[in-house]
């Protein structure tokens, strides 16, 4: 209430709001941005709406005010969520997770990533300690972003991959951090749709480096290049991509790349890029060869690549099969050759990229013994839902985690929350929200579900786009989240959380089996560009599976378990590295960001009321709030609430009990607060309330 008794029409938390209809909850949310307040809370969750202008709200000064934590006098703020996951970590009154982690989601171009440095910054203000080792984590995302994001239409810097990254902490200050990275959209190294462009790194390349670099790395004019659709940008464009390089190599030097190292890599990413232009013409003899106009290419990549040129031309104008022991040559036709080309092309810049988080990891890694306890806080950043005019396997793979990450949030949200009032006895009227589960069954049920007919589909030789669509249709048509298509293309249209989208299944099954052929291997690993070799002979990660890294005392991790060494799909892998992700958040301690973005045109200023709206719907927003209104968001069981509440008594040994609780919940006069069985019921202001009682003692 504001004073004067008037229900507060522009809360700061729409808990706050006088009644629930969606009306209310877009116009108090467009209100509140309107005044450049793009924070607004729902209880303990933040929604974030993208402003697309830069606001004073991230200086050192507001930084240094949510330091000191208070959430309810302080507006809300991303910051305050990092101050909120940090000090839960080092809350020591509990039984339950201390490990945190921060789920950020909505669509591409939401914020979710600008939102993770905010929330990286923050927390490394917060545990200001071993200032090295938080300058070194604060340029991870630089430098992963430079290899891993991209423009698209719809996002200017969209993150082409997923990333789970783990900070460790000691004592509240911070001891290491590893990133996980979830499929990497290499289709892009090779293609990209109109109005899109190649991974950041080749422009700020051509942009930053020195022209003997450039000499050294055999790095000509940009507009040769097929690989980035001989198009580039223009002066005020390259100025600021020179900057961009010039971070990128402090940002490697700071993390701790080898001088020898970041050599190598260059000439490889250099060679990616001559290999697209290598083109091939018809021979006489039958098959293809190198076009004479390419040789030179083909000539360069061999060289930047450290292979021999002959044994570069046969990968490409051949296969090797081996059958019953016996090898056989195989002559590529046109298409065959250029696919091949294509792929490598893919596969080495996916190992680069697999390389770069693994060197992170090895340099950012904890040090400490052992048997020192550490505490984490995660944050996940994924690539957000994306629904283009031609949706393709990636689009099926991103999108089929951010089903994964709904079905996290309804899940905490709604029905742990309400299965534990039943199990508690506390009366409660059952809210109904927008439950996921069959389309997650869709993509994830064994033996019938998508993912695994794909991979059926993909261990059958003859097996076609077009026959694993059929599979789908004879499985699917009828389910009420699958529709099939009319044209004969292949196809079919899932009708996700978030909205229907179209799917073409043109080269699913080829992006799904993602071979690479011995040939290739034999001839990376005797490269003479010693990291190329490295990269082919380790058994890296081809789809963000999570690699374990190496050093000294480091702890095991839980994920060391997993072994690539069998082949497996990249949807098996993926599903593997989600089911990874998922135990792992589902044993920490949940914060929520919900990003919202208020048009479509990445303008500042501009809403666009169906767009939030249907984001608010899809998000289950209104059902959220009246859970937070009605619901009770902190649970500690008696034990932890009487070791660390206990002190109000003043009586020593208080036993561990719900009596102990009553006598000492009726010092506090706390209102609105249910006991069930083994737990109290609070609402989500009430632990900010009964610190400062303690506070004040
Ligand atoms: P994707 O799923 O495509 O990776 P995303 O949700 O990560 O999208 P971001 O890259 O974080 O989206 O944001 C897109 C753009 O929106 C940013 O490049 C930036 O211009 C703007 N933006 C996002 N958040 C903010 C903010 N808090 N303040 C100012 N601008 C912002
Ligand atoms: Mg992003």
């Amino acid at each position: 209430m504001v004073p004067g008794g008037r229900p507060d029409l522009q809360p700061q938390d729409l808990v706050l709001l006088p009644e629930l209809d969606e009306e209310l909850l877009l116009e108090t949310l467009l209100s509140r941005f309107g005044e450049q307040k793009i924070y607004t809370y729902i209880g303990d969750i933040l929604i974030a709406i993208n402003p697309f202008c830069t606001l004073p709200l991230y200086e050192k000064s507001v930084s240094d005010m949510y330091k000191n934590h208070e959430k309810s006098p302080l507006p809300p703020h991303i910051f305050a969520v990092a101050a909120r996951a940090y000090e839960a970590m080092r809350w020591r009154w509990t039984s339950g997770p201390q490990n945190q982690c921060i789920v950020i989601s909505g669509e591409s171009g939401a914020g979710k990533t600008e939102s993770t440095k905010l929330l990286l910054r923050q927390i490394m203000e917060l545990c200001k300690g071993n200032s090295q080792l938080e300058q070194q984590i604060l340029q991870v995302n630089p430098l992963l972003e430079a290899f891993g994001n991209a423009q698209t239409v719809i996002n200017d810097n969209s993150s082409r991959f997923g990333k789970y990254i783990q900070l460790r902490f000691s004592d509240g200050t911070v001891k290491g951090a590893k990133i996980n990275e979830y499929l990497l959209e290499k289709s892009r190294v090779s293609h990209q749709d109109n109005g899109e462009q190649n991974f950041h790194i080749f422009y700020y390349m051509f942009a930053g480096m020195s022209v003997a670099d450039k000499e050294l790395f055999g790095v000509l004019e940009p507009l040769l290049y097929r690989y980035i659709n001989r198009t580039y940008g223009d002066e005020a464009q390259a100025a600021y991509w020179k900057e961009k390089y010039q971070g990128v190599c402090n940002a490697m030097d700071m993390v701790g790349f080898e001088e020898q190292e970041q050599v190598d890599m260059q000439t490889i990413l250099a060679g990616i890029l001559s290999l697209g232009n290598v083109v091939f013409e018809p021979q006489e003899t039958g098959g293809v060869t190198v076009a004479l106009c390419s040789r030179g290419w083909l000539k360069a990549v061999a060289g930047q690549f450290g292979v021999q040129e002959e044994e570069l031309l046969n990968c490409l104008v051949h296969t090797v099969s081996v059958t019953r022991g016996e090898s056989i040559q195989r002559l590529h036709t046109q298409q065959q050759a250029e696919d091949a080309r294509d792929s490598i092309a893919r596969m080495v810049y996916g190992r680069v990229f697999g390389w770069i988080v693994r060197k992170i990891n090895e340099l950012l890694a904890c040090t400490v013994l052992p048997d020192v306890e550490l505490k984490e806080i995660g944050i996940l950043d994924i690539f957000g839902f994306e629904n283009f005019s031609v949706n393709h396997f990636e689009q099926f793979c991103i999108n089929l985690a951010n089903e994964q990450l709904q079905y996290f949030f309804n899940h905490n949200i709604f029905l742990m929350e309400q299965k534990e009032y039943e199990r508690e006895g506390i009366s409660w009227d059952t809210i109904i929200f927008n439950n996921n589960q069959p389309i997650l069954d869709l993509f994830l049920a064994k033996p019938m579900g998508i993912l695994s007919l794909l991979d059926e589909q993909s261990a059958f030789p003859r097996a076609t786009d077009a026959t694993f669509v059929e599979k789908l249709n004879s499985n699917f048509k009828g389910h009420k989240n699958y529709e099939t298509w009319r044209s004969r293309a292949p196809g079919f249209t899932i009708l996700h959380y978030a909205g229907k989208v179209q799917y073409t299944a043109n080269c699913f099954l080829e992006k799904n089996r993602d071979t690479l052929p011995g040939s290739i291997r034999t001839l990376f690993i005797n490269s003479v560009t010693p990291l190329l070799s490295v990269l082919f002979a380790a058994t890296v990660s081809r789809t963000g599976t999570l690699m374990p890294h190496q050093k000294g005392k480091v702890k095991p991790l839980e994920d060391e378990k997993f072994n690539t060494s069998r082949k497996q799909s990249v949807g098996l892998q993926f599903r593997h590295s989600l089911v990874i992700l998922m135990e792992k958040m589902y044993s920490a301690n949940p914060h929520f960001v919900r990003c919202i973005k208020p048009n479509g045109n990445r303008q500042p200023d501009v809403v666009d009321r169906k767009r939030i709206l249907d984001q608010l719907r899809y998000n289950g927003l209104l059902e959220t709030i009246r859970i937070r209104k009605d619901g009770f968001s902190w649970r500690p069981s008696f034990q932890d609430f009487t070791r660390r509440f206990g002190i109000l008594l003043f009586k020593p040994d208080l036993p561990l009990s719900m009596e102990s609780c009553l006598s000492i919940l009726q010092t506090t006069g706390l209102t609105d607060w249910k006991c069930g069985k083994t737990r109290l019921f609070f609402k989500y202001w009430h632990q900010e309330q009964l610190l400062k009682i303690v506070e004040h003692l």
